[in-house]
């Protein structure tokens, strides 16, 4: 596949060339390719305007043109081209959204971020390096093309990308670089947070989570977002090896909170000012409310002495119904993961409740026999069919307590052992109340 895309921009390239434009892979890609790594697009910078790159290919989208920037399809994959450019000015510390053409590569590779970023290959394969990328890659080290506190001044957000590139690519910070950034961080508070997001949530869930982290707290990038993020505490924790461990984006970001010591409704601020989207703030807000159902229902005083492994069951599978499987699971690596997390859960008394969860808790969800209301074998009109059941709260009531006996096994899901259970609760209900009246 990529080889198919690769000769797919080598074809733009020369097409372009042959029609007298200049034309070049750049950026990404040319970075990548030498790195030896998978190279996810391929784009192409070209002297040709908009209008001439659409006019020389039959399938082309009008993508971005106020960047000067045209996606051609070709082969069943697409390629940005765009007409060689300069950012005219910088406002706000932003880039800007008005661009400036120029007739020049050497022109378009000097506003690019750093000198790996700032390569090009032409037609014939032949690599253009004017800012040293080649060199710098060879020392493995991360550097801006030009001064590092100009750009930065310039555009606050390269800041994080030069984070994330560390990280991810396992490069150092070349001295200037790394010092022009620890003297621009404040300047991120004038960076969008979605933009902010967009760059956490590819280091967070990259290759190397615990080296950006390392990064993001040396630098106190966290400290100057626009809106101020709880997750900024973080700076007082040290090391993060574990969350590479952790698989998915929703598990590694709750980790993060978790460990932080934020709470769950502190989780989901912070996740709602970085703009992610509600399905992601849900997902995470729920590992985090479930950790604390866990510690509400396994306090060390009620729990160490008295508390047995059917409760610990229960709570588990009670916390699984109010927030869902996925939520446990994911709480249960991140227990699996990080024994200080396990033991806020239990307190430190807890040991053995911990070591039994860990042990059986992955188990016990598999097990459950019902998940969710809509599974349960009877529904709401079976109740009401029964003597005495009225509309109104007290049926919601019925079916949690029925869903609770079912979920954790204490009755079967099937319809009569349920309505029987339904029934008895009801006499109970009704005992009650002539008690008391
Ligand atoms: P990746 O796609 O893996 O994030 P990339 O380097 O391809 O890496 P893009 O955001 O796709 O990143 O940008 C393509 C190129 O545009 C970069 O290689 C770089 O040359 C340039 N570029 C992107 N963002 C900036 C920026 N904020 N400032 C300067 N140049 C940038
Ligand atoms: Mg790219």
């Amino acid at each position: 596949m990529s080889e198919g895309l690769e000769q797919g921009a080598v074809r733009i390239v020369r097409r372009l060339t042959e029609a007298g434009y200049e034309a070049y892979m750049v950026g990404g890609c040319v970075r990548d390719k030498l790195l030896g790594r998978p190279v996810k697009d391929y784009d192409i910078a070209t002297s040709a305007r908009p209008e001439q790159v659409q006019d020389l290919f039959e399938r082309t989208v009008p993508t971005g043109l106020r960047h000067g920037t045209v996606t051609v399809l070709l082969g069943g994959a697409s390629y940005e081209v765009t007409t060689f450019r300069a950012e005219a000015e910088y406002e706000d510390y932003r880039r800007p959204t008005e661009v400036a053409y120029v007739d020049s590569l050497e022109e378009d590779l000097k506003r690019r971020d750093f000198t790996m970023n700032a390569m090009a290959i032409d037609a014939e394969g032949q690599l253009v390096d004017l800012f040293g990328g080649q060199r710098d890659l060879a020392k493995r080290q991360l550097r801006c093309v030009g001064k590092p506190e100009e750009r930065f001044g310039e555009d606050a957000l390269r800041m994080l990308r030069a984070l994330r590139f560390a990280a991810e690519y396992g490069l150092t910070m070349e001295a200037m670089t790394w010092h022009g950034l620890l003297r621009s961080i404040p300047l991120l508070k004038h960076i969008a947070m979605e933009r902010v997001r967009a760059e956490l949530a590819r280091m967070i869930e990259g290759s190397d989570p615990d080296e950006a982290l390392r990064l993001l707290i040396l630098s106190k990038a966290l400290r100057y977002t626009k809106e101020g993020l709880a997750l900024a505490a973080a700076d007082a924790i040290g090391d993060w090896r574990e969350l590479r461990r952790l698989e998915d984006a929703e598990a590694r970001w709750a980790y993060l909170y978790l460990r932080t010591g934020l709470s769950s409704a502190e989780t989901a601020d912070d996740l709602r000012r970085l703009t992610c989207s509600r399905a992601f703030i849900d997902a995470v807000s729920r590992i985090a409310a479930a950790h604390e159902a866990m510690r509400a229902a396994n306090q060390p005083d009620s729990a160490a002495e008295t508390a047995q492994p059917e409760e610990l069951r229960r709570s588990w599978l009670r916390a699984a119904l109010r927030f869902g499987r996925p939520a446990l699971r994911r709480l249960h690596g991140i227990y699996a993961l990080d024994a200080a997390c396990l033991a806020a859960a239990f307190g430190p008394h807890a040991g053995p409740l911990g070591a039994q969860l860990l042990q059986r808790g992955a188990a016990w969800l598999g097990e459950m026999p019902v998940t969710g209301m809509a599974e349960l074998a009877v529904t709401g009109e079976d109740l009401l069919a029964l003597p005495g059941m009225k509309p109104g709260p007290a049926l919601g009531r019925l079916l949690g307590e029925l869903l609770d006996k079912a979920a954790l096994g204490a009755a079967p899901n099937e319809r009569e052992p349920l309505l029987d259970e339904a029934r008895r609760f009801l006499a109970s209900m009704s005992n009650r109340e002539n008690e008391t009246t």
